[in-house]
């Protein structure tokens, strides 16, 4: 049972102050691009669970209990109330730690083969709860396309947009760890005296996409882990800088970073800026991609 997951791109990330649970009450605007991993359930020689990650980013995924795929196996077999064996392979495309919630997409596709591994039919609305207890990220994993999501970003609500839009991503030496960059954001806030305002969808953006109209989605974009990102990681300034001066639409950090965003005006712009940045040696490398993609998808049920 092999299903392909998209990674998301965050068009608005709106952060209210710090919650007494430690959580931030978010506007999270998804949008999920063409990057995808795969993940592969079979069934396992023994009565345990296997993780075996491959692909670009392997050597920094975990294999043990702590991948999000097999913490997603062993929720839903919880919830099923069977044991959670199962041999998981995943195929990783989706740059680790670089805000494109690469491990929560692992998380849903893996919840979506498993339920079909072990023929479970638990029906969405119960899939996209377990998957909010695994991480804020995971349930848009499963529903893909673009989707506001409120409160730690779980509430979901389907965005209609139009059009495709074309994304060239530059992706840094190393990651951030989304905690440090909440941190760090509010760090930021209390040293400046910035109060935190309460997190509003941005209405302009909506308006963009509803258009799809990419000039205005570019002025649009909005971020405020940016700073904190920036922070975090300096160089991160002068990638954003050079993807503006190349004539990227928008440019923002992607999530809590470090992976720099820039929305091009068409699949052969995106092409142009994806040489151009990295001719300017301001990130590790660049991929293109495209939005809004689907989200977890059965594939093959060999
Ligand atoms: P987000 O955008 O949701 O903040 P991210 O893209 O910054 O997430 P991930 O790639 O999801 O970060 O990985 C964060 C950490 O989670 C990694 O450092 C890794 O150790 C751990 N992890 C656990 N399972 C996975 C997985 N299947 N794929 C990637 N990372 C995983």
């Amino acid at each position: 049972m092999t299903v392909r997951v998209p990674a998301k791109v965050n068009l608005q990330l709106s952060v209210g102050p710090p919650r007494d649970d430690g959580y931030h009450d978010l506007v999270n605007v998804f949008h999920a691009v063409s990057l995808f991993d795969e993940v592969t359930a079979s069934r396992p020689e023994k009565d345990e669970i296997t993780v075996e990650v491959g692909g670009g980013f392997a050597g920094q995924v975990p294999v043990d209990g702590e991948n999000l795929a097999a913490r997603a196996a062993v929720a839903l077999a919880a919830r099923a109330g069977r044991s959670p064996a199962v041999r998981l392979r995943i195929h990783k495309t989706i740059p680790v730690a670089g805000g494109m919630a690469g491990g929560s997409a692992d998380a849903a596709a893996a919840l979506v083969a498993c339920d079909r591994l072990w023929g479970l039919g638990t029906p969405r609305e119960e899939l996209m709860e377990i998957a909010a207890g695994i991480g804020s990220d995971v349930p848009f994993a499963l529903l893909g396309g673009t989707a506001v999501g409120t409160g730690r970003g779980e509430n979901l609500t389907p965005v209609p947009a139009a059009g495709r839009y074309h994304w060239v991503f530059a992706l840094a030496e190393g990651g951030l760890s989304t905690p440090k960059v909440y941190a760090e954001c509010d760090r930021i806030r209390e040293a400046t005296g910035e109060p935190a305002a309460w997190p509003e969808r941005s209405e302009p953006l909506m308006a963009a996409l509803a258009a799809g109209d990419v000039k205005a989605l570019g002025a649009t974009l909005v971020n405020d882990l940016q700073p904190a990102a920036v922070m975090l990681c300096r160089p991160l300034a002068r990638t954003l800088a050079a993807g503006r001066e190349r004539g990227a639409l928008g440019a923002l950090v992607s999530g809590s970073g470090p992976t720099c965003a820039f929305l091009a005006e068409s699949a052969a712009h995106a092409d142009d800026l994806s040489v151009a940045l990295n001719l300017a040696g301001v990130c590790r490398t660049t991929v293109t991609a495209d939005g809004p993609a689907p989200g977890a998808t059965v594939t093959s049920e060999e």
